[in-house]
């Protein structure tokens, strides 16, 4: 290892550590500075951060310090635009001027797809106000005379990337949040921390703090400091490299900088430092760091960098070289090679810490230098407010629940690191990671052919190919090579009847005296009587949707409340908080004992009939009801309701009996001509008969009225979270509304349902709204997508239209929002 500046951990704390704060911040690099600065901007002011070393020591002081606004993901992209408008104005806001070169950069696209996939971003940031331009080749060498473009498709320019001093970036919030108050004392690490009469207590070598809420911002270290918690916090240092060359006289002759150049396709970034280039390649064969007893983290690593490797980047210098060709003609000045942490996906943890009260995380930053400014306004925002401006679901620690131990994030990890910059297509599943979670009938379904997609750590069936050439992740933003297959299944499900298993459904079972009571003060409607099953909602105090559930009420105070495997820590927080300690009420947590398959289609009834030799009919068995019935001698709750919007029923039982009751439900299918279905089928199918998915359709960027949800809002009940701003709201009138649409679908095949996602739907021209999820819906042949618009654009009666991969499509609003069999009828036989 290169020890970069020898600075010893034998300086002392550099200031006296006050007994209490209210929040206390640990970790002292971009980010953390950016959150006590937020935190200061909405009027906390007696916060302290505490930093191990000097400010800036762990990966900040080393970034390249690049600050894009283009990403692919809603969220991140409002983060990085946030942060980019923040820090053009920060220096004078604050009084301490910085190196912030807004350069403006451009992004290669080497094939069509690329292409296609920068207009996408450039109508999803129009959206939020952030501008990209497309440019043709010759337009790009206009702006940066040295580029080689003859094998390029085009790019896409961004006016306002750039490159910031990480440093200044930091010392810069950091005065910020002293001007109003708040304390940084530097030397002084965090060793050990409990929780005592309600507040955390944290200890250090100046002593103890006690505060309310305290954040773990301390970079790669973060799960060194999550373990004081209880916490896994899945985070692992990979390798990050860039060289800087010397001076190039072309560049030294111009009097501005050249712009920065991302290249996707072949996986590098290239701007110009001072008169030299720097260039930094996602490589392939990146390396892990401290993730064993062999290679074990040091106690201090401040402000140090690992050895060179310049072998691994080789590729990429010479792909680098032959784009820019003034990049050969200069040595080599400088190599970085520092501690980058990454996450399974690649995304910071940024929000509640899973499980542990007044807790939160701000770390595991991959891109944390552009990212620190709305990290910073997202975590006091939730802090502060309880909740924040735009959904943060991409970024809550709670999206990686208990199969993400160490093995699972390395892996994931470099996997994320090689793709960084690869086209994300569609329903894509990466290969690492898999298998996290399996149930009993795994073998079984892929006897039986299934593909499988991983869907919060569990394996699910998403399709069934009849060829076997077929078999491999999503290539394309075109029409998908599963398209028949997952018609065919569609199909089959819709005359005959189809089984899928999904298990993974995260599970809590609420028990005791005034449980249902207790539910129906949280969530924003009634409750389902018993025997009966029906979803709940609840909102946050702004009136946005936080989680659906399904509730089966089994008694009066006996209610079973299911939600999406993905959903599984997120509910169970939202659960646990809410319930005081001395209600008597009990939540146990019951995910992993339970077993799902879901029967459905038109032959379901007999089949089950056949199967449990009980009555299946709607008289006896009426849709939303559930019943116990004895399958393969197994004992399972049968729950009449269907995904697909077919008759069906859920089948769940004990995990352990999953393979008695579906080789007893195959044994039987035989004669009701029973197919097996995935989750892309599931999909499809929901979409037509426009049932919502959490956190693509709900999230809460939206409240319940702009989402459609008022029939689950009841303004009798005298008291339930959000009723004064959902109140408000119904009162004035929503401002947006929740629309199914149908598109019109080219000719070609290209650019199908499933790409629309994020897509600008249009009226006459002008940007209405955003579609939320979408799709291709097999049994009424349509492309259908759902969106949020804003309603008064659409009262106006314009032609409607959505930008699919940058183009237009018409597309028309389906009244009642439900093209498939709109009076429920098929699921009713
Ligand atoms: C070579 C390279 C180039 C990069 N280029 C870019 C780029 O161009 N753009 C970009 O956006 N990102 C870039 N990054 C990523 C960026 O460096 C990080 O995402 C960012 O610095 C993370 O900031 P942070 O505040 O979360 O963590 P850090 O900067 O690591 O800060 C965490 C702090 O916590 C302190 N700490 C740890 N444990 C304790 C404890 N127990 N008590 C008290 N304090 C503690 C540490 O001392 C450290 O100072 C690059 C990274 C590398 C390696």
């Amino acid at each position: 290892m290169n020890d970069m500046t020898s600075q010893e951990q034998t300086q002392q704390p550099t200031a006296k550590l006050p007994s209490s704060a209210r929040v206390v911040v640990i970790g002292g690099g971009a980010v953390g500075a950016s959150v006590l600065y937020h935190l200061a901007e909405l009027g906390w002011t007696d916060c302290v951060l505490l930093e191990k070393n000097e400010l800036t020591s762990g990966s900040t002081w080393h970034a390249a310090g690049n600050c894009p606004n283009y990403v692919g993901s809603w969220t991140i992209m409002k983060m990085q635009s946030y942060s980019t408008s923040l820090y053009r104005k920060l220096g004078e806001l604050v009084d301490y001027p910085m190196n912030y070169h807004v350069t403006g950069a451009i992004r290669l696209a080497h094939s069509r797809q690329r292409m296609e996939e920068f207009r996408h971003v450039e109508r999803m940031g129009r959206q939020m106000g952030v501008e990209f331009v497309e440019m043709s080749n010759k337009e790009m060498q206009d702006i940066h005379p040295f580029l080689e473009t003859h094998d390029l498709y085009g790019g896409q320019w961004d006016p306002l990337d750039g490159d910031i001093d990480p440093a200044q970036l930091t010392q810069a919030l950091a005065k910020g949040a002293r001007d109003k108050g708040q304390k940084i004392i530097r030397f002084c690490p965090v060793t050990a921390v409990r929780r005592e009469n309600g507040e955390w207590v944290l200890t250090t070598p100046a002593g103890e703090i006690r505060c309310e809420y305290v954040v773990n911002a301390a970079g790669y270290r973060a799960a060194e400091l999550g373990r004081m918690f209880g916490r896994n916090v899945p985070c692992v240092s990979l390798e990050h490299q860039y060289i800087i060359t010397e001076a190039i006289p072309e560049l030294t002759a111009r009097d501005t900088k050249v712009p920065l150049l991302r290249d996707p396709d072949s996986s590098y970034y290239l701007r110009q430092e001072k008169d030299g280039l720097l260039l930094g390649p996602y490589e392939k064969n990146c390396r892990a760091h401290w993730t064993d007893a062999s290679d074990p983290m040091p106690e201090d690593f401040s402000f140090q960098l690992y050895n060179d490797d310049l072998e691994r980047l080789e590729w990429y210098i010479e792909d680098a070289c032959a784009r820019v060709p003034i990049l050969g003609t200069a040595g080599i000045t400088r190599v970085v090679n520092g501690p980058i942490p990454y996450a399974p996906d690649g995304l910071p943890l940024i929000g509640q810490m899973p499980g542990v009260p007044n807790a939160f995380e701000a770390c595991v930053f991959t891109f944390g230098i552009v990212q620190a400014g709305g990290a910073g306004k997202l975590l006091s925002e939730i802090i502060v407010e309880g909740e924040s401006e735009t959904d943060s679901w991409a970024v809550d620690p709670r999206r990686f629940t208990d199969h993400v131990d160490e093995v699972y994030t390395r892996a994931k990890a470099i996997e994320t690191y090689s793709h960084e910059y690869a086209m994300h297509f569609p329903q894509i599943q990466w290969p690492a990671g898999r298998k996290a979670k399996t149930s009993p009938l795994y073998d079984r379904l892929a006897s039986a052919g299934a593909e499988f997609g991983s869907y919060g750590g569990w394996e699910r069936a998403d399709w069934f190919p009849r060829n076997d050439a077929d078999r491999r992740p999503a290539d394309s933003y075109d029409r998908q090579h599963w398209f028949e297959d997952v018609g065919a299944e569609c199909r089959h499900v819709a005359e005959h009847v189809g089984m899928i298993e999904l298990t993974g459904f995260s599970r809590f079972r609420l028990k005791g005296a005034g449980a249902a009571d207790w539910l129906r003060s949280k969530v924003t409607g009634g409750l389902p009587k018993v025997g009966r099953i029906g979803l709940v909602y609840f909102a946050s105090p702004k009136g946005k949707i936080l989680s659906e559930m399904t509730a089966t009420r089994f008694g009066d105070d006996d209610i079973l409340l299911m939600t999406g495997a993905g959903a599984y820590w997120h509910d169970r927080d939202l659960l646990h908080f809410a319930l005081p300690a001395d209600s008597g009420i009990t939540i146990t947590d019951v995910t992993a004992e339970m077993a799902t398959l879901l029967v459905t289609g038109p032959k379901a009834p007999a089949l089950l009939a056949a199967v449990a030799g009980a009555s299946m009919s709607h008289a006896d068995f009426p849709w939303l009801s559930h019943r116990k019935l004895t399958i393969g001698g197994a004992e399972v709750t049968a729950i009449r309701v269907s995904f697909a919007g077919e008759a069906g029923w859920e089948l769940h039982c004990a995990m352990a009996d999953v393979t008695a009751v579906y080789d007893a439900i195959v044994a039987e299918g035989k004669a009701h001509q029973l197919g097996h279905f995935g989750m892309l089928a599931l999909d499809s199918m929901r979409l037509e008969k426009g049932y919502r998915s959490w956190k693509s359709d709900l999230t809460s960027d939206y409240t319940m009225l702009e989402s459609g949800l008022e029939r689950w809002v009841n303004f009798d009940k005298p008291e339930f979270i959000g009723r004064t701003s959902l109140l408000t709201e119904q009162q004035a009138g929503a401002k947006r509304e929740f629309v199914t649409l149908t598109l019109d679908d080219p000719e070609d095949g290209e650019a199908f349902g499933e790409a629309v996602y994020l897509s600008t739907v249009m009226v006459d021209g002008v940007s209405a709204g955003l579609v939320v999820s979408a799709g291709y819906g097999h049994r009424v042949g349509k492309s259908i997508a759902m969106a949020v618009l804003d309603k008064e654009a659409v009262a106006k009666g314009g032609a409607l239209s959505v930008d699919v991969l940058g183009r237009k499509r018409a597309a028309k609003i389906v009244e009642g929002g439900v093209l498939y069999d709109p009076d429920n009828s098929r699921m009713k036989v």
